[in-house]
């Protein structure tokens, strides 16, 4: 343990509380946060997500060091946890990142380390999110949960025995890509058929638009002039908030297939919980409640098991931070 000569984790000889910096990296911005061994938020701040990775290595260091000098008072940060959408391996490389530019194979350990002059700890931007799930939000005290981010597509975390789950490679818990429909739409994956194709963001706006193109969702087309291009899962959440029967259709279809993917995770890790973040969480009310009953369809001897609780995510939009942020404290003694 790296800070092993102070065992109770507490104040160093600096007389500073310890602290770790937790740091998310999404598409167009970065969240940083310094969090103190209470889990309280000490200073937040955003700045936008550089493109190219040399580029966001020099981001990330100022985020840190400016973090740093904001608490330098009162607090000794004892490490970094960073977060990232896309194939993060356990040496901290960032091995695919469909949402960042000229990012595959980053080692952002190992590029970073040396900058800020601190213990680097880098993970999967929804097994962050499930940390902070796990230690401040709806999976305190669960033990075998499986959490999902439906946003633009699905992201995923397997907890266990209360851990995350990382796998031999560092890559578990990527449900999007699962194969759900081998002759279905192309994904970005170069595959055909996958969850996400369904049950994310652009999942939601592929069904509206197959909706259309049979003639269904004729307000929400005429909203758009006809130009069904344009239409996007938030035309038809917004449609369906507004009591259209054809796209209340069309999210009764969008929550059969996000049950089906749900299904396939609980089959294989035997869940008590399956927490929901990303975007379209904040549409749960207009799906959630029938994503419940199809599960119990689709999901193999569902009146043999006890019932599996589907939970909207309550960490919020800091919640990839917090959760990398709550990988560094654990690595480094913080926090216990
Ligand atoms: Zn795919």
């Amino acid at each position: 343990m790296r800070n092993s000569r102070e065992p109770n984790g507490s104040n160093s000889g600096s007389g500073k509380a310890p602290a770790v910096i937790g740091i998310d990296i999404g598409g167009t911005k970065m969240l940083g946060l310094v969090i103190d061994e209470t889990s309280r938020t000490v200073v937040q701040e955003k700045w936008p997500t550089p493109k190219g990775a040399p580029e966001i290595v020099n981001g990330l260091a100022g985020l840190t060091a400016d973090l740093v000098e904001r608490t330098g008072e009162t607090h000794e940060v004892r490490g970094v946890g960073v977060g990232i959408a896309g194939l993060v391996d356990s040496s901290g490389r960032l091995r695919r990142a469909p949402n960042l530019v000229d990012s595959d194979e980053f080692a952002v350990r190992d590029l970073l380390e040396p900058n800020v002059g601190l213990p680097v700890f880098v993970d999967n931007d929804a097994n962050c999110a499930a940390r902070a799930e796990l230690h401040v939000g709806v999976a305190q005290g669960v033990k075998h949960a499986v959490l999902i981010t439906l946003g633009t597509g699905i992201g995923g975390a397997l907890i266990a025995d209360g851990k995350i789950v990382r796998g031999a490679a560092g890559m578990a818990g990527e449900p999007g890509h699962m194969l759900v429909d081998p002759a279905g739409p192309q994904c970005v994956c170069g595959l055909k058929g996958c969850w996400e194709r369904y049950a994310s963001g652009a999942g939601l706006a592929y069904l509206g638009r197959r909706a259309a193109e049979q003639g269904d969702l004729s307000a929400v087309v005429e909203n758009l002039d006809g130009d069904l291009a344009r239409l996007h899962g938030e035309h038809v959440t917004r449609a369906g908030r507004l009591g259209d029967p054809q796209a209340a259709a069309v999210l009764d279809t969008f929550a059969w297939w996000v049950s089906v993917g749900m299904a396939n995770c609980a089959a294989m890790s035997d869940p008590e919980l399956i927490i929901v973040g990303g975007g379209l969480v904040r549409d749960w009310d207009l799906f959630g409640p029938r994503v419940g009953v199809y599960l119990n369809e689709v999901l193999v001897a569902a009146e043999h098991r006890p019932p599996i609780r589907c939970e909207p995510a309550v960490a919020g939009e800091a919640a990839g931070a917090l959760g990398a942020a709550f990988l560094a404290a654990t690595e480094t003694g913080v926090l216990r």
